[in-house]
Formats: structure tokens, C-alpha cells, sequence
């Protein structure tokens, strides 16, 4: 007897002992299983003639043994392949315990083979591989463990022998056994699987005015894959339940688009938008890409060469009747046809994203929270080229309307005056509309687009003019809203200043300039960025691991606000007592790059700071 892995252990015990109620995913699972077994052996026998191509799966209950039997003439496992796939769950170390509770894990998950447990006291896989003589019988019995042995089987495949539980008080595990039951599962579930799925089925007929039962083996599933049925038969929730069951989400798709094109190349295909990332959407594991069928053989489980990367979270099937076969990776990578499709593909998705922005704003906004991120890196790892066709597809969060708004839409709601797209940048939301300098932007009645994501910058500077309208920082120095008097009495301020600004610089080091500004309201002060490096630059610098590049910081000046007490404190502390005046500069920087999300790089040195100045 051997052990299961512990991780291993822990979900199988949890499928024992589940409380799940839609234990019947059990069916779906094995006949999907079932059907990609196939699957690898239809593709062999494109080119292995000796392979049988009589491809089915075949269900057999035995109501007195209490069995279920899911057989498939497939690719089948060899000992290796028992010990690797049944051993052990494959991706279980993704699986987070803690957070999810039993009913999102298995719904979540499917957690495949395993759920077959559910239902069954023990499990029996009679299988022998492709192109090799020995066949095995794989048995368990739950978390005691599993044994392998020797066995004797015709023909290549595997059979897969569940031992159904007996009736509990809440649970009636006979239902299993029945078949109309497991034929109605079937037609629910698994009808669009395109291999017949057998069943030999009870049937009555009249002889000599007797009526008479036979058994007769029946094709219980329709085999049209959902993707090759016409249009108009193909209804959302058909394509909803068929995405849950394909891709293993628990939650429906947020949005469905079915094509079925005619032209230089033909093919159908199926596009899902998912309600959330995958839990493995921002590793290195995420393998992005859609199922690649032609004429019905799947030859790709994952082929992101359908997809830019920047639609890499739509998830798919396409088949197409004009793709050769045995088309190798390699060959993927360059051939025309899937050129075509991708491009074709593309074309739809962003059309109808701009239909969905329109029509149903609320589940847009939705997708772009959860994959905006991932189509704003089309336009900045493009460097700009994609931008003319993305842009229209974005959404930031605007000052004014307090919510997401397209460019577009920012665009159309600028008054004459404003000659820029304004926008301002922080690491949310509440701390951007903190901000010092957008205060009077706000007051005088401006819109503020508000750039959170780190990428966000480089973005609208990639694609520089939007309707002839160049994008602005609010914190780019002078945005021209001042008047030309107001102007003047802020620089004749700061000509009088300019002794007292001189000697208090020192304070900053010498590396810090300082202006006086009439552009804050409430704050005293801020820090802004002079030069090409922006404060949100040095912070995406900080953020990255940099150990070979060089440093990026921004050239900093200290702006104070002339109408804040403070400033009038400043006078005249500069007067009384100017090392005191020079550490209340101080602090009025630590202020800036706070409110700015800087990191304040001595800060025992600032609490003394504050401290002296307190006293
Ligand atoms: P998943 O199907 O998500 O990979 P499962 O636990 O359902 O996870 O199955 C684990 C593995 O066992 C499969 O990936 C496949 O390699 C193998 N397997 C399961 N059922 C069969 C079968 N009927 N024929 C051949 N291999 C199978």
C-alpha cells in the first residue's frame, strides 16, 4: 500500500467526508478526463494508422455490485503515469486551504479525479497505455492510500470502476446507480463532449401484443460541440454552463461571444470573459492562450498565438477546419492562418468591448478593474503602437464625476479654456485626491484624472495626445490657471524671499530647491518634481528590484504655500530664530514626500525634528 502525498491526503479527505451538495460534478469530471485521453490518441492516430480509431466512452452501471463504470479507448497511463496523476493532485500545492472553505475549493477547483470520492468507497482504474504491453490496476480505497498492481486488459485505454457509497441519512447515493439519472447528468453536463459517450439502456417494446424489455446500447450525448451548433441554437446560458464545465470556473463568465466566420480562413470560435483573474493570473505559471481545435481534434490546449497578450485573460476555444493537423509549435508561431484568425480575433474583441463599454458601463467597469491593468500593457509594451487602437478601451477614475470615465468622455466635458488633459498620480485613489496641488485644480472647477496603477503614466505619455489634447501633470509646475496679476505677485514674493529662501535651502541638503507657490489651498506645502524624472518614476524605480540599474530619482523642490499661516510663521521665525526656521522647512518637506508616498529616508532624524520644533 502506497501513501498518497500529504496534499493529496488533505483533499481526499475532504471529498470523503465533502457535504458538497453537487457532488454529481463527479460525472463531468471522469468523462472529461475520458475525453482527453481520447483527445491524445486521436491526435497519434493522425498519423499511426494501426491506431483504433473507433473512439468512445463507455458508462456501465451494475446495480447489484453497486458500480459505475466510465471506460475510455484512449491514450490510457502506463506506472509511471498511475503514480504521477492519481499519486497526486497535480496543482494541489496552488490550492490555498485557509481562505477558501469546502464549497468554493471544490467548486473552484473540480479537483478532477479526485471528486469521485464524493460518491464512491473505493476506486478501481483497470488502464494500459498506448504502444505498451502491460496493463495495471490502479485501487484505493480513500486516505489509507493506493495500490498498483499487475493486470490483464484488451485493447489500450482506461476503465474506471467506482464502488458507490451506501444510502446515508442525508444523502441517497442510489440515485447514482440509476440510469436515468446518469443519463440526464450526461445530457446536462457532458452532452457537447464529441466522442460518443455509451450507454447500454433498458427499453421496452411489444411483441405479439407482449410487451417485451431489451437492452440496447445508446449514444446518450448530442457530440456537437457547442462551438460547430448554428447561431440562433446556441443560447448565453448554454455557452455560460459550457465555459464553467471547459475551464473549471465556478462562477459564470462575465461576458460569452460566439463567431462562426466564412472567409480566406473559416473557423468558430468561443470567447469568455471570467468574472476574476485566475488565482494564478500574475505568476509565472499563468499560461495564457485558447484551445485550438481543427475539425473537432483538439491539437492545443493552450495556443497564445490566437490572442495578443494584452487580451491574454480571454478565454476560448477555436476550431478551424483550414489548419493542417500536425502543425508543430514552431510552425504555430509563423503560419498564415492563425496570423489571420489572431488578427481577426483581435479585431473582434476590441469591437465589442468598445459595444460593452457603451451599452453596460456597471460589467465593464467590472472587467477593466480586474484586467485593465493587463490591456494598459499593450500600449506601453508596444512603446505607443497599439495605443490609437486601446485607448478608446481605458478608463480612469475622474475628480469630478467620481467614478471611471473614458478619455473620451473626460474630453467632452473640458471646458473652453482648459487647453490639457489633466491628471495626477498616487498609489490610490483616497491618496491621490489628497493631494496638495489638486485641491485648487478641483476648486476652479477642473476635471482630475486620477492615475493609480504604476504603468498608468507611462501610458498616456505613450499615447501622448488624445483628440489633439496633450495629457498634463497637475504637479508639472505652471498649468496656466493663474491669471497674469496672480502671477506676478507670486514672483515679486518670491524676489523678496529670495535671501531668506537662499540661507533656509541649506536646511534641504542644497539638493532641494524651494518656490513659493500660490497654487495650494489647505496644505503648506508640497513636493514637486523638477526635470525629466517624475515622482511616480522614482517610485516605480524604489519599487523594483534594482540592483544593476542605475538610481532613478527625481530632481526635488520644496513648494510653500504663501496664503498658509505657516508661511507668515516661517518670516518671522526666520527673523527670531533661524535654526528653528530651518527645521520647520524640514519638516515641511517630510510633509511633502509623505503626502506624495515618498519614503522619508532618516526618520529618527525627522522625529527630532518635529520634536524640537513642538518645544
Ligand atoms: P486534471 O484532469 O485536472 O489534470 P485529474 O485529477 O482529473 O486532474 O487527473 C489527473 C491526471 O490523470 C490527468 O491530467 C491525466 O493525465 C490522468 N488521467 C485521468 N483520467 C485519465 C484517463 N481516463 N485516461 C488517461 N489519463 C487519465
Amino acid at each position: 500500500m502506497k501513501q498518497f502525498k500529504t496534499e493529496s491526503k488533505r483533499i481526499l479527505d475532504l471529498m470523503i467526508n465533502s457535504i458538497y451538495t453537487n457532488k454529481e460534478i463527479f460525472l463531468r469530471e471522469l468523462i472529461s478526463n475520458a475525453s482527453d485521453a481520447i483527445d491524445k490518441l486521436h491526435f497519434i492516430s493522425l498519423t499511426d494508422s494501426e491506431v483504433n480509431s473507433d473512439f468512445k466512452i463507455k458508462i456501465t452501471i451494475d446495480k447489484d455490485a453497486r458500480t459505475l463504470t466510465i471506460e475510455d479507448n484512449g491514450i490510457g497511463m502506463n506506472k509511471e503515469d498511475l503514480e504521477k496523476n492519481l499519486g497526486t493532485i497535480a496543482e494541489s500545492g496552488t490550492l490555498d486551504f485557509k481562505e477558501k472553505n469546502e464549497e468554493e475549493l471544490i467548486g473552484q477547483f473540480g479537483v478532477g479525479f479526485y471528486s469521485a470520492f464524493m460518491v464512491s468507497d473505493k476506486i478501481e482504474v483497470l488502464t494500459k497505455k498506448y504502444k505498451e504491453d502491460k496493463a495495471y490496476l490502479w485501487t484505493s480505497k480513500g486516505v489509507e492510500g493506493y495500490e498498483i498492481k499487475e493486470a490483464v486488459k484488451d485493447g489500450v485505454g482506461s476503465k474506471i470502476t467506482l464502488t458507490i457509497k451506501q444510502n446515508s441519512d442525508e444523502e441517497n447515493y442510489d440515485e447514482y446507480l440509476q440510469d436515468y439519472v446518469i443519463t440526464s447528468l450526461i445530457k446536462k453536463h457532458s452532452d457537447y463532449i464529441h466522442y460518443p459517450i455509451k450507454m447500454d439502456v433498458k427499453k421496452t417494446k411489444e411483441v405479439d401484443g407482449k410487451e417485451e424489455t431489451f437492452i440496447e446500447e445508446e449514444t446518450i450525448n448530442s457530440m456537437v460541440p457547442l462551438w460547430r451548433k448554428n447561431k440562433n441554437e446556441v443560447t448565453t446560458e448554454a455557452m455560460e454552463s459550457f465555459y464553467m464545465d471547459v475551464f473549471h470556473d465556478y462562477e459564470k463568465p462575465l461576458k460569452c461571444y460566439y463567431s462562426k466566420i466564412e472567409g480566406k480562413v473559416s473557423y468558430n470560435a468561443m470567447l469568455f470573459v471570467p468574472q476574476k483573474a485566475p488565482f494564478d493570473y500574475y505568476s509565472k505559471d499563468f499560461k495564457r492562450g485558447l484551445k485550438l481545435y481543427s475539425s473537432c481534434v483538439l491539437i492545443m490546449d493552450k495556443c497564445e498565438e490566437l490572442l495578443p497578450d494584452y487580451f491574454g485573460f480571454v478565454a476560448g476555444i477555436v476550431d478551424s477546419s483550414d489548419l493542417s493537423l500536425n502543425i508543430s509549435r514552431e510552425i504555430l508561431q509563423k503560419d498564415r492562418q492563425v496570423k489571420q484568425i489572431s488578427s481577426s480575433l483581435e479585431k473582434k474583441i476590441i469591437t465589442e468591448f468598445k459595444k460593452w463599454l457603451e451599452e453596460d458601463r456597471e460589467s465593464y467597469t467590472k472587467m477593466f478593474a480586474e484586467f485593465g491593468q493587463t490591456i494598459k500593457f499593450g500600449i506601453y509594451n508596444s512603446y505607443g503602437m497599439k495605443a490609437d487602437e486601446l485607448k478608446d478601451l481605458l478608463l480612469f477614475y475622474s475628480s469630478k464625476a467620481k467614478k471611471e470615465v473614458t478619455l473620451k468622455e473626460y474630453v467632452s466635458n473640458m471646458n473652453a479654456e482648459q487647453k490639457e488633459i489633466y491628471y495626477a498620480t498616487g498609489d490610490s485613489i483616497e491618496q491621490i485626491d489628497a493631494l496638495p496641488l489638486a485641491e485648487k485644480v478641483k476648486d476652479k472647477g477642473f476635471e482630475i484624472l486620477y492615475l493609480k496603477d504604476k504603468v498608468d503614466e507611462f501610458v498616456v505619455k505613450m499615447i501622448g495626445k488624445f483628440e489633439d489634447k496633450e495629457f498634463k501633470s497637475i504637479a508639472d509646475g505652471d498649468l496656466g490657471l493663474d491669471s497674469e496679476e496672480e502671477k506676478k505677485e507670486i514672483e515679486d514674493k518670491q524676489n523678496d524671499a529670495k535671501p531668506m529662501i537662499e540661507e533656509l535651502k541649506e536646511a534641504l541638503g542644497g539638493k532641494v530647491e524651494i518656490k513659493l507657490t500660490n497654487r495650494l489651498k489647505s496644505y503648506p506645502a508640497c513636493v514637486t518634481a523638477v526635470g525629466d524624472v517624475t515622482l511616480e518614476m522614482e517610485k516605480l524605480y524604489r519599487s523594483m528590484p534594482h540592483a544593476n540599474m542605475p538610481k532613478v530619482e527625481a530632481e526635488k523642490q520644496l513648494e510653500i504655500n504663501v496664503e498658509h499661516p505657516i508661511y507668515s510663521k516661517l518670516e518671522s521665525l526666520y527673523q527670531e530664530d533661524k535654526e528653528k526656521a530651518k527645521k520647520l522647512v524640514k519638516v515641511l518637506y517630510y510633509e511633502g514626500l509623505l503626502l506624495e508616498g515618498l519614503p522619508v529616508e532618516n526618520v529618527p532624524e525627522m522625529i527630532n525634528d518635529i520634536t524640537d520644533i513642538l518645544v
